[in-house]
């Protein structure tokens, strides 16, 4: 077993969480009232080992919409489809240093990485091009669930018409993009950019997200059902940039301080991976001024301390 006294661990986990709750501190999101209008109290954190033992304590079967944590997922299914080297002639792999809706590309015209809206419009745009865009939904959708080990994944309609309607700075995104020739021949925009949204719109709980992670964790394979999802190489390259760019502008605070690939979403999700061990979602929508998860970021702290996860405890 990868954890062998998983009944000490969780009550150690409980423990945590129990810490983390306390913390009240942080704001909702407010660009649209669909994240304004959630319980700032709701706390949810779910794990899942790499050979398949699950925990989960809080709001942890409450489904919230996984905004930013989609990235590292579309990210992932480009690679598969494409490659890497060809995904990467059109999004780059380096932090921005910027804010995650920053408009601004790198020195190639290109978006910085994929972990920032740039460069997840950029990997949607890559994403079964030949289809019909229902068809192309479709299968983003068959994909989170597949990663999940067939789990529920669904989406909100109301979240989608909201960011519809306040994109603005995402349509700029699209179009400085566009000017810069960034995009392959024939892509349609408009389109894109609602598959975009789209993509963020997706629902989840903690639970699941947290068997997502743990398929991360073991290297694309879900753990709870043996199938192979993903390719190492794949994964190797989601987690390596999950590790330099996914938390925001705190991604290399995050890199020193937790050490672990892990992705955030302005929902107040955050999906955490100890490679070969387990994969985690925390779910807090109360945010600091960075857009992290002020619980989530807390637990994500208490975890490493307790039990030396960080990439270089092992040192
Ligand atoms: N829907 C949000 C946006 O595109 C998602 C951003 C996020 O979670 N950081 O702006």
């Amino acid at each position: 077993l990868t954890i062998p006294d998983f009944s000490a661990f969780t009550a150690e986990v409980a423990a945590l969480f129990e810490h983390s709750l306390e913390r009240r501190d942080g704001t909702l999101a407010n660009y649209i009232p669909q994240l304004a209008r959630v319980d700032p109290e709701h706390f949810a954190v779910a794990i899942c080992t790499a050979d398949g033992q699950m925990f989960s304590i809080g709001d942890a079967n409450l489904d919230f919409s996984v905004q930013s944590c989609a990235k590292p997922l579309i990210y992932s299914l480009a690679l598969e489809e494409h490659g890497a080297e060809l995904v990467h002639r059109y999004i780059g792999r380096e932090p921005s240093g910027r804010g995650f809706n920053e408009l601004s590309l790198d020195p190639d015209g290109k978006p910085h990485n994929p972990m920032i809206n740039s460069g997840a419009i950029m990997a949607c745009a890559l994403l079964q091009r030949g289809q019909d865009i229902a068809d192309r939904f479709e299968f983003v959708l068959d994909s989170f669930r597949r990663l999940a080990g067939g789990r529920k994944v669904g989406f909100s309609n109301a979240v989608y018409l909201s960011e519809r309607r306040s994109a603005d700075r995402n349509f700029a995104l699209g179009y400085l993009m566009r000017e810069h020739k960034a995009f392959p021949d024939n892509t349609q925009l408009i389109e894109t950019l609602e598959f975009y949204l789209q993509c963020c719109s997706v629902e989840a709980n903690a639970e699941v997200m947290a068997v997502i992670a743990a398929t991360l964790a073991n290297a694309g394979v879900c753990p709870t059902t043996g199938l192979r999802q993903l390719e190492p190489a794949t994964v190797q390259n989601c987690l390596s940039l999950m590790s330099s760019c996914g938390m925001y502008d705190f991604s290399g605070e995050f890199a020193f301080t937790v050490g672990l690939p892990a992705k955030s979403g302005v929902s107040g999700a955050i999906i955490g991976v100890v490679p070969n061990v387990l994969g985690f979602c925390c779910w807090s929508p109360r945010l600091d001024e960075h857009g992290n998860s002020v619980r989530g970021l807390d637990f994500c702290r208490r975890l490493v301390e307790a039990y030396n996860f960080h990439a270089f405890d092992n040192l």
